[in-house]
């Protein structure tokens, strides 16, 4: 390594650093350019730009990992690429190739490699990928250039103090419609989270949970993470809806589960009055990794699962196992690790 930055690597939270280089490409009359590397942090644009506007845009977000060996990997970018290229249609933006997309990855970690968090530490590396629409447009109509970026910084846990469960309240706001963008990851979305997180934080809580649009009787999402619970026969479980951001984690665990734990696994409706089923409930997300459901208030009662201050078993071990595949002490599935 040629460069040493000054951070306290143990003391990270999850706060913007500015790194040294970003990747950064432009859509115009067609198609993306080469795309290139650069210094500069600020972005100038179209003060008309429909990403400003009327939410043209969108957004991923993965990390890179510092192995025992002192390697570096990422986890399942192609996964993020597609899921981008789902967004895009979506909200009509330009596809942009899984090969530049993970090309743009790997290019900003190595450019950034000294900003790595080294093993042991629980930090990581979080890569944000994001396009806007750009250029000059006042109609609602999609933009007629786009950029396509990513950055990176290194952060600490989500959750300061590791695996440590946390309670949920439910919230009667949605955050998505029933067949609207809730499936896409576009910034609305955490726009008309920002309200029902901020009551669900001055009343104490970690974050909200949503219930299903359609009749408010579903788990949907716990704040920007996915749900899932260990019933009492030991079945890993999980909500399906449109209007769930479909989770590489979640996935992820899905997998782990079936072919490592050899649970049963299944993806349907969780009754927000059947939480009894389940003796074990967690959080799950690229920046949240595993957060151990404690407890989900919910018409003024608090429902525990397993503890509100112990993790459990199941979930301490798909927490193991994913991150032993993420930081390379466990073999991953074929295709899950690209390596740097
Ligand atoms: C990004 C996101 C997640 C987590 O997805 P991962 O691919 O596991 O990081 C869950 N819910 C919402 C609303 C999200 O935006």
């Amino acid at each position: 390594m040629s460069k040493t930055v000054n951070i306290d690597w143990t003391n990270l939270g999850f706060d913007y650093i500015k790194t040294d280089l970003r990747y950064i490409s432009t859509w115009k009359d067609g198609s993306w350019d080469k795309g290139q590397l650069v210094e500069d942090n600020m972005l100038t644009i179209s003060e008309a730009s429909t990403a400003l506007h009327y939410g043209q845009q969108c957004f991923e977000g993965l990390k890179a990992y510092r192995t025992k060996d002192g390697n570096i990997q990422i986890f399942r970018p192609d996964q993020n690429g597609k899921r981008m290229n789902r967004t895009n249609l979506r909200i009509l933006m330009p596809e942009i190739s899984e090969e530049q997309f993970i090309d743009a990855c790997v290019q900003v970690v190595k450019a950034n490699e000294a900003y790595v968090p080294p093993y042991g530490t629980g930090a990581t590396l979080y890569l944000r990928p994001f396009m806007i629409g750009v250029g000059h447009n006042i109609g609602v109509k999609p933009a007629p250039e786009y950029l396509f970026s990513v950055f990176c910084l290194p952060v600490g846990p989500y959750f300061k103090g590791g695996q440590t469960p946390v309670n949920y309240t439910i919230t009667s706001f949605d955050r998505a419609a029933p067949y609207g963008t809730g499936g896409a990851k576009v910034g609305g979305n955490y726009a008309a989270s920002l309200q029902p997180h901020q009551d669900a934080a001055d009343r104490g809580f970690a974050d909200c949970i949503y219930l299903d649009p359609t009749t408010h009787t579903k788990i949907e999402e716990v704040g920007a993470a996915n749900f899932f619970g260990i019933t009492k026969d030991n079945k890993f479980v999980t909500p399906k809806s449109p209007s769930i951001l479909p989770s590489i984690t979640k996935y992820s665990l899905m997998h782990i589960a079936k072919e490592y734990l050899k649970m049963e696994v299944e993806e349907r409706d969780v009754l927000i009055d059947n939480l009894d089923q389940f003796k074990e409930a967690g959080a799950c997300g690229t920046a949240a990794v595993i957060t151990p459901i404690g407890g989900i208030e919910y018409n003024g009662k608090l429902h525990v699962f397993h503890s509100e201050t112990e993790v459990g078993p199941v979930t301490t071990e798909l927490y193991r196992i994913l991150c032993g595949i993420q930081y390379g002490d466990i073999e991953a599935p074929e295709g899950w690790i690209v390596k740097i």
